[in-house]
């Protein structure tokens, strides 16, 4: 009884479209056979340098090495306390707790699911009145594709002296005002999993800086820790390079990747269009494009609404069922129920609709309906 089957991410529209470009690029790689910082690495951080307008771009094996990397570049360890939205997805408490740091959870803010700054303030007082951890940086999150509010964040990390990292895994291809993600914040750590804006076929990850000093300790920590010579070891680093095959798919994806970002906003504005009476719909400053890796509406009805959608074919998906605080890995370091509330009620009524470039009129109109039926 159920129509055809929806993909929540159509990657395969992609290949498609892409398919002798991606083809050929792989294997010019298996030709040449660099397979490990290989010219292709080269070639697209420049180009993703060109394209977010950072000076710098030193791509990574994944998201989550992305943030870990920036964080071991300021020797962020035990007695720091590093300030993270609980409204996220784990890696971004991960990489602090792998360090021996403090996560410091902050409620977000219910209108745009980004970090709310006024709660940010008081945790870092509160972290300050303390006296036992020391605010060392702030990791902002772009949730599902919106980038945050860096101005004000810059003016509150700067008050303190501490670092802001811009967790653009899910932004990459976002803007505010006239400037792109990866250079709105001091460093910017992004990530290429298949389904993210712009995913590879694997992990992989990248950073962005505009600081030749950072981008040096960057390339230095990805290759274990290598000084000018490589077999000097100059610092404990690691082995987080990315692949010479992921960046000639990646290569292949950038020439119609603006192009893919543009089709975003129109599905997301053609989802809210014919949602926003009957569900909250994302609330999207004026001079911000998000890249939307997810459209993600409020309900009552969730259940039902997930329950509809599946008996018709329509896929959906919960970010995120559970804020951070009240995960058993990070709990210690929470308040526990009740103390980030914004957070603890959108894991309730948050639901992810279909999301990605390919996403034409009538499978928008059919996603649609079936949301209107399954609320009304
Ligand atoms: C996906 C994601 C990451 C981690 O990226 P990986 O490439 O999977 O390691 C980090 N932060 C956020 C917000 C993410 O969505």
């Amino acid at each position: 009884m159920s129509a055809n089957p929806l993909p929540f991410v159509d990657l395969k529209s992609q290949y498609a479209r892409l398919k002798p470009e991606i083809d050929r690029g792989i294997q010019a790689v298996l030709d040449h056979g660099q397979y490990v910082m290989g010219p292709e690495v080269i070639q697209l951080e420049a180009e993703l340098a060109k394209f977010t307008g950072s000076k710098h771009c030193v791509t990574c094996a994944s998201g989550t090495d992305a943030l870990i990397i920036p964080l071991m570049a300021e020797n962020i360890g035990p007695g720091d306390a590093v300030f993270v939205p609980t409204f996220t997805f784990t890696a971004t408490a991960e990489v602090v707790m792998l360090l021996g740091a403090a996560p410091v959870f902050v409620d977000v803010d219910r209108r745009n699911f980004n970090m709310d700054l006024e709660d940010l303030q008081r945790q870092i007082e509160a972290v300050k009145v303390g006296g036992k951890l020391r605010p060392r940086a702030v990791i902002a999150v772009d949730l599902f594709g919106l980038p945050a509010d860096y101005p004000t964040l810059q003016k509150i990390c700067d008050a303190d002296g501490m670092l802001l990292i811009a967790d653009a895994a899910q932004s990459f291809g976002g803007s505010l005002g006239n400037r792109k993600v990866g250079s709105l914040a001091p460093v910017t750590g992004t990530s290429f999993f298949p389904a993210k804006p712009l995913g590879c076929y694997g992990d992989g990850g990248a950073i962005f800086t505009d600081s030749d000093e950072k981008r040096f300790l960057y390339d230095s920590i990805r290759q274990h820790g290598k000084g000018v010579d490589r077999y000097d070891i100059d610092r404990v680093g690691m082995n987080g390079r990315f692949d010479t095959i992921q960046a000639a798919v990646l290569l292949a994806k950038m020439t119609v990747f603006a192009d893919e970002i543009d089709k975003r906003q129109r599905v997301a504005k053609a989802y809210t269009e014919k949602l926003s009476d009957v569900v909250t719909t994302p609330d999207i400053p004026i001079h911000a494009i998000s890249a939307w890796a997810q459209y993600s509406i409020l309900t009552d009805k969730r259940a039902t609404l997930i329950d509809t959608l599946k008996q018709d074919g329509i896929p959906t998906a919960i970010y995120y069922p559970r804020p951070m605080h009240l995960q058993p890995a990070y709990r210690a370091f929470g308040g526990g129920e009740g103390s980030l509330k914004v957070s603890e009620e959108l894991c309730q009524r948050i639901v992810s609709l279909p999301m990605h470039p390919y996403l034409d009129e009538p499978t928008i109109d059919r996603i649609a309906s079936a949301v209107r039926r399954a609320v009304q």
